[in-house]
């Protein structure tokens, strides 16, 4: 496949490539080209020109192309899904679900871009009772859009088709394990009237690529959500000339049961928020924090579910479980699991990688405050370590201390206490009676402490990608001179 560049389906300048594997059998499925700094370069200079062509494109226009988007995205659903099943690992039905989403998003953003007001000041200012002030909202200019590997399609959808409803020009990074879905999404929208400098899509390594957009004069702001090891290098980057920066990084969400829970519905829901696309989710439940009186008979009931998981063909409408994105990801997960169990944790069960790329479901008992994997340590795949706790106060203190601040669940029948424990988190998102593993498209989401800068969704990404400009109509009230 190619990448798209001013309109034209381009190589990288020196023809270098790299190879996109099914992740599920190591099969080489495509080669993507590698871009060079030249070629990020060559997409800056026709974004700079894109931006003024879409700003000055209606808004009414803009949601026409971007309505029509949505429903070729629709049409061509289960070919995409079937390709972002089989580069990833993803099982069909997710795969599925997350195409379906992508052609939500760009649908609300359309909507919304149509009633993105700005505001009237009122005369509240002495001196200033004959002005007409008022604002509009306009674009940012050329937004740099950096996505990770494990909803590849659903969250960079989130940032280019809010960027492109609020009138900026586009370039986006996918992530290089799983960029082909992602590139025929973008080939599609192409093809239904985005014009080819507003919407282009640069691969290859997120050192080059990534660094040259975030160091970009030529880049007015950059979306990215990955990890907060990427998102604090370009941060710092992009510092340097001052570029908005928008990032959804990593989490380590708590998942607190308390003693009075409906132990069938929290075991349920822990488990598959848990194991959903195979533990690679940043706002799945990452640490298990259970009340002593039910300590035993969650981890009984999760180890029995687990068990009633079918493994498999991601491709095969039964698998309920499939694989990680990459033998060396399956590799990070063992030794972050090893980590755990060598700082005290006990394995009950688990604990093996097969298959290259498949990691089984682990539970892991005796994790305290202090342990990695109860602080800091983000793993990335279905593992579950459990966390006791004996009051209220405690599974507060466990829960916020991590860098991270993303979503939580807390499943409890008092709504009293679930109410105040919310309250208490140190997040950006609450699920009360569920796992943290919940996106509502419009819903504000992002995270504090370290997990990111700024929120993402239907109802405030239009805010993020535009800039309010007041217009002053001075003395406009003032009556004529007779
Ligand atoms: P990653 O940080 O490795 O990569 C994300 C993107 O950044 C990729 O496109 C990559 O090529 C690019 N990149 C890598 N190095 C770069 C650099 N130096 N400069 C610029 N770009 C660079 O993350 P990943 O492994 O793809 O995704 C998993 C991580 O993302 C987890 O930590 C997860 O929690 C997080 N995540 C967060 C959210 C959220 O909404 N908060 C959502 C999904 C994933």
């Amino acid at each position: 496949m190619k990448m798209h560049i001013d309109g034209k389906q381009s190589d990288a300048s020196d023809g270098a490539t790299f190879a996109v594997l099914n992740s599920a059998t190591q099969e080489f499925i495509d080669t993507m080209p590698r871009a060079t700094e030249r070629d990020v370069q060559t997409a800056i200079t026709a974004a700079r020109a894109g931006k003024r062509i879409w700003a000055a494109t209606p808004v009414h226009e803009r949601a026409r192309i971007l309505m029509a988007c949505a429903d070729a995205v629709d049409a061509r659903r289960e070919e995409l899904a079937r390709s972002l099943s089989t580069e990833m690992g993803k099982i069909i039905r997710e795969a599925r679900s997350e195409i379906r989403v992508c052609a939500q998003i760009l649908r609300g953003f359309a909507e919304k871009a149509g009633h993105h007001y700005g505001q009237t000041m009122t005369d509240y200012q002495i001196g200033a009772e004959n002005d007409i002030i008022f604002t509009r909202r306009e674009p940012l200019g050329v937004v740099a859009c950096i996505s990770p590997f494990n909803y590849p399609v659903e969250l960079c959808t989130q940032k280019f088709a809010a960027a492109l409803a609020a009138g900026n020009a586009v370039i986006v990074k996918p992530a290089s394990d799983n960029p082909l879905t992602l590139m025929k999404v973008i080939g599609i929208c192409l093809s239904r009237g985005v014009p080819g400098n507003v919407l282009q899509a640069v691969t290859g390594s997120g050192a080059v690529v990534g660094g040259v957009l975030a160091n970009s004069a030529g880049i007015d702001a950059i979306s990215l959500t990955g990890s907060t090891e990427v998102g604090v290098a370009i941060a710092g980057h992009a510092a340097k000339t001052l570029k908005r920066v928008f990032l959804e990084l990593g989490g380590n969400d708590p998942y607190i049961v308390f003693d009075d829970a409906e132990l069938e519905l929290a075991i349920r829901d822990a488990v598959s928020g848990r194991v959903q696309n195979a533990g690679q989710t940043c706002c799945s439940p990452k640490r298990f924090l259970v009340h002593k009186p039910v300590k035993e008979a969650f981890v009984k009931g999760v180890i029995e579910q687990i068990g009633k998981l079918r493994h498999g063909d991601p491709l095969d409408d039964t698998t309920d479980f499939g694989s990680l994105i990459s033998p060396r990801a399956a590799e990070e997960v063992q030794s972050q699991v090893e980590q755990t169990i060598s700082q005290g944790a006990k394995l009950l069960c688990g604990g093996r990688l097969y298959d290259k790329t498949y990691y089984a479901p682990t539970v892991l008992d005796r994790v305290r405050s202090g342990m990695d994997a109860a602080g800091d340590l983000e793993i990335f795949g279905p593992v579950f370590p459990i966390i006791e706790f004996s009051t209220e106060d405690e599974a507060v203190a466990i829960a916020n201390a991590t860098r991270y601040g993303l979503q939580a669940g807390v499943i409890t029948r008092d709504m009293g206490r679930a109410m105040r424990v919310a309250s208490r988190l140190e997040c950006g998102g609450v699920v009360v009676n569920s796992s943290g593993n919940y996106r509502h498209l419009d819903q504000p989401f992002g995270g504090y402490k370290m997990t990111g800068v700024g929120r993402e969704g239907v109802s405030v990404t239009l805010n993020e990608m535009t800039q309010e400009k007041s217009y002053i109509l001075k003395n406009i009230l003032r009556p004529p001179r007779s």
